[in-house]
């Protein structure tokens, strides 16, 4: 079990440098990727992960990291943007354009790329870090617990929403695969501008571990919480 390798995109920092660095504690050969190559340098260095310069919405470095990784057991779709607090009819046309060129277009360019890599696990295993904000079930509850933002962060929310509709698709068709998504809770890192109430983003990485850790009758096709509750929708 020791040759296991992962790799995890946006992982130079926050939750994402906490998966990989826990994948590392794990035993695993993480491919820490990240979009600046001093940044990934220096993250890779500190964990004991490798490198890899990967910006999820340039087809030239996903096609030279894919090209580098002959076989992968786990794929963390982590990076992602939230660039506007806004609700729909506030939302500028190329914020949403470039929302969605991360959170949604990337993770499919990234996820596809890797396939091959992928299929040569015994038990492949793909995160997707999406958000409770994208819940539409919690959106329009009235409770207001479960009504994070009241139709703000249009952009960001509605495309975590497109990236969990993605998660079920992958996962209806790629045999022997775990594709689930990840609800990390509000975190305290730069996309919150260190959100005061927000939680440590390494319990969150717990929560993304363990669905890159599940067995083979473990669950495919979720969404789930930090904490390994369900997320409805
Ligand atoms: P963060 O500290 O801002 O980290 C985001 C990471 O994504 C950074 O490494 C960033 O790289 C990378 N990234 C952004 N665009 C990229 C691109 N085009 N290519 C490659 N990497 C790119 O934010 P975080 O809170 O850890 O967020 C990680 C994930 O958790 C995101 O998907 C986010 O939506 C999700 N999430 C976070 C919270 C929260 O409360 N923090 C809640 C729900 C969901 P650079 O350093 O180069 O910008």
């Amino acid at each position: 079990m020791n040759d296991r390798t992962a790799l995890v995109t946006g992982a130079n920092k926050g939750i994402g440098h906490h998966i990989a660095r826990l994948l590392v504690a794990e035993g695993f050969t993480v491919h820490v990727a990240a979009r600046d190559p001093e940044l990934g340098r220096r993250a890779a260095e500190e964990i004991g992960g490798r490198p890899l310069v990967l910006d999820v919405t340039d087809p030239g470095t996903i096609a030279d990291a894919a090209a580098r990784i002959d076989r992968l057991d786990v794929l963390v779709n982590n990076a992602g943007i939230a660039p506007s607090m806004a609700p729909p009819a506030g939302t500028d046309l190329d914020e949403l354009r470039r929302t969605f060129e991360t959170n949604v277009f990337g993770v499919v360019a990234v996820t596809n790329a890797f396939l091959p890599a992928l299929r040569g696990s015994a038990h492949p295993r793909i995160v997707n870090v999406s958000s409770g904000t994208a819940s539409l079930t919690w959106s329009t509850n009235p409770n207001p617990q479960f009504a994070p933002g009241h139709g703000g962060a249009a952009a960001y929310r509605s495309s975590k929403a497109a990236l969990n509709a993605l998660t079920v698709f992958y996962a209806l068709t790629l045999d022997g695969f775990k594709v689930n998504a990840l609800a990390p809770g509000l975190r305290s890192t730069d996309l919150t501008a260190r959100a005061a109430a927000g939680g440590d983003p390494a319990e969150a990485a717990e929560g993304a571990v363990r669905l890159a850790l599940l067995p083979d009758d473990g669950p495919t096709g979720g969404f789930f919480s930090w904490d390994g509750s369900p997320v409805p929708w």
